[in-house]
């Protein structure tokens, strides 16, 4: 691998400003790793699309205005990878779907077009679950991605490809969604950090819809200051997304490291079940003496509602993607069944042909739980839960809790092909991570330590719109990760 390889983004822009490197020796090596990652057998499976010559001029710009000491953005010359459900102008946006195999995007998502006025490169869309339907990539009309701590394991999902790029030390961030834990999720499998913020914190213009209530652009980096200053770029209203929030954009990077002293960590009893596997348990138990050891008070807390939570997110998740992806018709967008005769046949073989059966499946549930006598039971019910949730956590953080430590996921990162008869228990590795998704909380999920080599990810969730406390507390267990 490339002296490029595994350093950080912090790391290379200093490496960039004091002339060591160039942006464009650097676009090279990443290119030449990423290819050797693809070439590999098994491949690591984490990239749909890569740069070739497009970003050339670019790169050779960048190093002009470096040479020339231009004040650049605090992503200049950093390559970057994007999960392919989000629309970039280069390389196609194929959601992992034989859909939109040949889509190509006539605009780009807010969150990327302000990585790249930050500096940064595109260089490579990542592979995922179909449309972000799943947790562990095997979802992907592609193929899988693999984890690249051990081949044989699945990097976790939806964005897998994305967290197994960074893992691998190919790029420094990569972008990802999460809906209902995509983004932690495998952050948490691969070792590395993902951050959700808040719902309406970054815009969602130009990731593609699957559940829009839900869901979110979010980094996924080797560090937390990195998932920071790519948090600092893409905040922030947005014109061409109604639901981004005006709220005000903090430094996320100016209080890092103001520790976590005095701060009260809530641990949510329902999130350390007594049949929670013990090796997470005391990983987690571990890190949460680290959060105690700087300065926080630990208070155990109930959030009484998460037993509901796979169950809501779920009838939301999948009501929502039916009426989404109703625009799949073969007509406005993507692939067309071929000789199809009539407008219904158009209709139902391009989308028969063109869609997966989990995305099949979550259609078939979602539409029922919207059809007419059952809406109010179902969807109308899932809305009316998800609003007890939300409450558990307001009052937890009006009850004087600062941010609460949860593990990511009660698993590690399980073989290739393990879950797939079974999406129930597919669908039971987001149990940790849908109830930020279903209140609208910021959450981080940060490496804690290993089991057998596997890592295993503790989730910082906050108050809204309070980013910067989740990552003041991430912070903390990153450092005490990186003194053992
Ligand atoms: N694994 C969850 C699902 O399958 C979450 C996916 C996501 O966050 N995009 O819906």
């Amino acid at each position: 691998m490339s002296e490029t390889a595994g350093r950080t983004v912090g790391e290379l822009r200093t490496a960039l400003q004091g002339g060591d490197l160039s942006v464009t020796d650097l676009l090279q090596a990443t290119r030449a790793a990423i290819a050797a990652a693809d070439a590999d057998e098994p491949s690591l499976g984490a990239f749909l699309w890569v740069a070739g010559d497009e970003l050339d001029a670019r790169a050779a710009e960048l190093d002009r205005a470096l040479a020339a000491g231009e004040k650049l953005g605090p992503l200049a010359g950093v390559p970057v990878a994007v999960k392919d459900n989000i629309c970039t102008l280069d390389g196609p946006t194929t959601c992992g779907s034989r859909i939109l195999e040949d889509y190509r995007s006539p605009y780009e998502a807010t969150a990327v077009q302000r990585l790249r006025q930050a500096g940064a490169l595109i260089v490579a869309k990542t592979n995922l679950d179909e449309f972000g339907m799943g947790s562990s990539n095997e979802n992907s009309a592609f193929g899988p991605a693999r984890n690249p701590v051990d081949l044989t394991r699945v990097p976790g999902g939806s964005s897998g490809g994305s967290a197994a790029a960074v893992a691998a030390g190919l790029v420094p961030l990569a972008l990802g969604s999460d809906t209902g834990g995509s983004v932690r999720q495998p952050a948490s499998f691969c070792g590395v950090v993902g951050l959700k913020p808040t719902y309406g914190r970054v815009s969602r213009h130009g990731l593609v819809a699957f559940a829009s209530s839900l869901e979110g652009i979010g980094p996924i980096a080797g560090r937390v200051e990195d998932a920071a200053t790519a948090l600092n770029v893409m905040a922030g209203f947005d014109e061409n997304d109604s639901t981004s929030a005006r709220a005000l954009v903090p430094d996320f990077c100016a209080e890092l490291d103001a520790g976590v002293d005095g701060l009260t960590v809530g641990v949510p009893r329902e999130y350390f079940p007594d049949d929670l596997d013990p090796g997470i348990e005391a990983r987690s138990r571990t890190a949460l003496e680290w959060l105690e050891g700087a300065g926080a008070k630990l208070r155990e807390i109930s959030l009484p509602h998460t037993e509901y939570a796979i169950a809501t997110y779920y009838l939301v998740a999948n009501a929502e993607a039916s009426s989404n992806l109703a625009r799949y018709d073969g007509v406005r967008y993507g692939w067309r069944a071929p000789g199809a005769e009539s407008t219904s046949a158009v209709y139902r073989e391009s989308r028969g042909g063109g869609f997966g059966g989990e995305v099949k499946r979550r259609i078939a549930l979602g539409t029922y739980g919207l059809s007419a006598g059952y809406h109010e039971e179902y969807y109308g019910r899932g809305q009316r839960v998800r609003r007890l949730i939300a409450a558990d956590f307001e009052r937890a953080f009006d009850d004087g809790i600062d941010v609460i430590f949860t593990p990511t996921s009660p698993t590690v990162a399980f073989e290739l092909g393990e879950r797939l008869d079974d999406p129930v228990q597919m669908y039971l590795a987001d149990v940790f991570t849908a109830t930020a998704n279903l209140a609208g909380l910021p959450a981080i999920s940060v490496p804690i330590g290993a089991l057998d080599r596997l890592p295993v990810g503790g989730q910082l969730i906050g108050q809204r719109f309070d980013e910067a406390t989740v990552l003041r507390a991430a912070y903390v267990l990153e450092h005490q990760m990186n003194a053992r």
